[in-house]
């Protein structure tokens, strides 16, 4: 093995992410006391949440009538009953609270007349338990939401002396023979040294894995760090076949144009200038939730009623909303329309197509942020020293599918909810876990065999390749076929890893070694991803078979934990769903019969 430069420390707690959720936890652990740092990849503040646009939901009844147990209804609905109750309680029970600490922090969000905090419409969001028009729910900072809360939440970190290691990146965590998780190994992309932590406790706060698919509206960073992370230390990813395909990305460049737009006032037309979502959802019509409303769009293009030359798209009319309200509510998708579309929303609708927006699974947590490595007898036990938070956890509050302006609010409870649990279990005059040489041998291994890898493959013709498969196999709509097609050619591109080149061998910024990092992570979760989907022979939110058109409870009301092995063969084992809500109605709970499965209509 190559000699590298060694940097050793010892922390209560470390951070793998300052994204929103990755910044809400450090906030709180440092806050506490624990002696935390926080690693990145990224600049905190160009994390992808900065991204985010529409809004964070909270039932705040800025703007009408609301309550929790219609959020966590509409909640459980669009999870399609895969969403585990007690985590989806907890979400919409402590959404409020969470919202006005953000407030206090120092959110600039957009107000009412009165000066309360502005709410739009978003999608699946309704009144009175679905049976009412759309709530006003989703708190929103203009269009750059995420933007907003990410800055707030990295001064305020910053203000309780949490360390940062900034464009560090993770290669490993450090695990012991027992199962705990004792730190991670970091790579300093800016002068090359090899940073070892120990810790009491790991966070995994790494985001999505978009970035397996062609098209997608995430950044270029959202790779799945955490779950090849996870998947290498011989530990199990959960409901990885559920994939969110946003209705709006921009035809052609994959940006986002924010369900917000439909908030708004926004609708889907189709070539016969039809608004066809009130053929398909007759109440809540374009606001329905997203898995509905990109398989409509779908199904309107195959059936011959795309827009454009190759009537492969649809359209978004903004054009009849008033500019004024265009310009206060949505600025920054006037921009991205104007950038990416060449299109004056003003005057003209804006060509969309659903795109790649948000991951369903991912590492499995309690509602604590708790990392779970289930037996048959234990099925929710923890992994010691381990959590994970945000899009790279599955708590599971969005199940089968995710509402809008949910995972915003996912971050900044969960990352709370996971500091309040550091505050019990880590005890800060503990002593930290002696570092464990030999696992980091090991990790740095495999680094070293990535560094002077001289196969004949560029990483990106490997990683197109898996991404292309990942388009055309795992899609919107899925088959036997597609999906035995998808096992297939992604198990081949597995192989091709081990042909891989890497050109640069260098220590300092080499963006072709992160890259090639990257791709074996995206690969993990790639795969993940498609056999978890061959498996499940129903549908159920954004896993839409041809074949198996129904959601079957009796058989499938049940989460799939895919474990990999280090040649690629994936393993796959079931958890049962929680589905008791913990507050009794007498105490201000929901009525269990509120949320018991019923089909799913919008
Ligand atoms: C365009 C867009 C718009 C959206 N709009 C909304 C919205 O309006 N409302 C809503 O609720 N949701 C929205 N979402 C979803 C939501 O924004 C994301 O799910 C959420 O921001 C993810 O946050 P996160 O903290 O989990 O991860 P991220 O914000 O993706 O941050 C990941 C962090 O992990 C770090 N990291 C990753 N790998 C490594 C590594 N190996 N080593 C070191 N660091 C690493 C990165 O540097 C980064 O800091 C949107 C998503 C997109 C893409």
């Amino acid at each position: 093995m190559a000699a590298y430069n060694y940097v050793d420390h010892k922390y209560d707690v470390v951070v793998v992410g300052a994204g929103g959720a990755g910044l809400r936890a450090t906030l709180g652990m440092a806050e506490q006391g624990l002696r935390t740092a926080c690693i990145t990849k990224v600049f905190p503040t160009r994390s992808h949440t900065v991204a985010a646009q529409g809004g964070i939901a909270a039932s705040l009844q800025n703007m009408g009538p609301d309550h929790w147990h219609w959020h966590l209804y509409d909640t459980v609905k669009g999870s399609d009953w895969l969403g585990d109750t007690d985590a989806m309680e907890y979400l919409a029970r402590e959404a409020p609270a969470a919202v006005y600490e953000l407030e206090h922090y120092g959110v600039p969000f957009s107000r009412t007349e009165e000066g309360k905090i502005y709410q739009r419409p978003f999608g699946g969001h309704m009144q009175n338990f679905g049976d009412g028009p759309p709530v006003q729910r989703t708190c929103a900072a203009a269009d750059r939401t995420g933007h907003a809360i990410l800055h707030t939440l990295y001064g305020q970190s910053l203000k309780h002396h949490a360390q940062f290691f900034i464009e560090y990146f993770a290669v490993d965590l450090i695990m012991e023979e027992d199962g705990t998780c004792t730190g991670v190994v970091a790579w300093n992309l800016d002068d090359g040294t090899i940073h070892r932590f120990s810790a009491k406790m790991v966070v995994l706060a790494t985001g999505g894995y978009g970035r397996s698919y062609f098209s997608a509206t995430s950044a270029h960073t959202c790779t799945g760090d955490g779950g090849g992370m996870v998947a290498r230390a011989g530990l199990p990813l959960q409901d990885m076949e559920f994939v969110q395909f946003h209705p709006t990305g921009i035809y052609g460049a994959g940006c986002l144009i924010t369900e917000g737009a439909r908030g708004e006032g926004g609708y889907l037309v189709n070539s016969e200038g039809e608004r066809f979502m009130e053929r398909y959802a007759p109440s809540a019509k374009d606001l329905a939730s997203r898995d509905v409303v990109s398989r409509c769009m779908t199904m309107e293009i195959r059936e011959g009623r795309g827009v454009g030359k190759n009537k492969d798209h649809i359209f978004l009319h903004l054009d009849h909303l008033d500019p004024a309200v265009l310009h206060e509510r949505l600025p920054g998708i006037s921009e991205s329309a104007r950038i990416f579309a060449g299109v004056d929303l003003t005057k003209e609708p804006i060509p969309v197509l659903p795109t790649v927006h948000y991951n369903m699974g991912g590492v499995p947590t309690n509602y604590w942020g708790e990392a779970l490595d289930p037996t048959g007898s234990d099925p929710d036990r923890v992994t010691p020293g381990l959590m994970a938070v945000g899009e790279a956890g599955c708590a599971s509050v969005h199940g089968a599918n995710r509402l809008g302006s949910n995972s915003l609010i996912d971050l900044v409870v969960f990352g709370r909810a996971a500091a309040i649990r550091a505050g019990e279990i880590v005890d800060p005059k503990s002593a930290v876990p002696a570092l464990n040489k030999a696992a980091c041998d090991k990790i740095m291994d495999r680094f070293d065999r990535l560094r002077h890898a001289s196969g004949s493959t560029p990483t990106a013709v490997i990683r197109e390749r898996m991404q292309r498969a990942m388009q055309e196999d795992a899609a919107v709509f899925r088959t036997q076929e597609s999906l035995e097609s998808g096992c297939r050619r992604i198990s081949q591109i597995w192989g091709e890893l081990k042909d891989v080149k890497v050109f640069d061998r260098s220590m300092i910024w080499n963006s072709d070694l992160v890259e090639t990092l990257e791709l074996e992570n995206l690969m993990a979760n790639a795969i993940t991803t498609v056999y978890s989907a061959e498996a499940r022979k129903e549908s159920r939110g954004a896993h839409a078979r041809e074949d198996f058109s129904a959601r079957d409870d009796v058989n499938w009301r049940k989460h799939t934990l895919a474990h990999l092995s280090p040649d690629g063969k994936v393993t796959l084992t079931y958890r049962p769903v929680h589905t008791e809500p913990q507050i009794k109605p007498e105490d201000g709970g929901i009525d269990p019969a509120k949320i018991a499965p019923k089909a799913r209509v919008y």
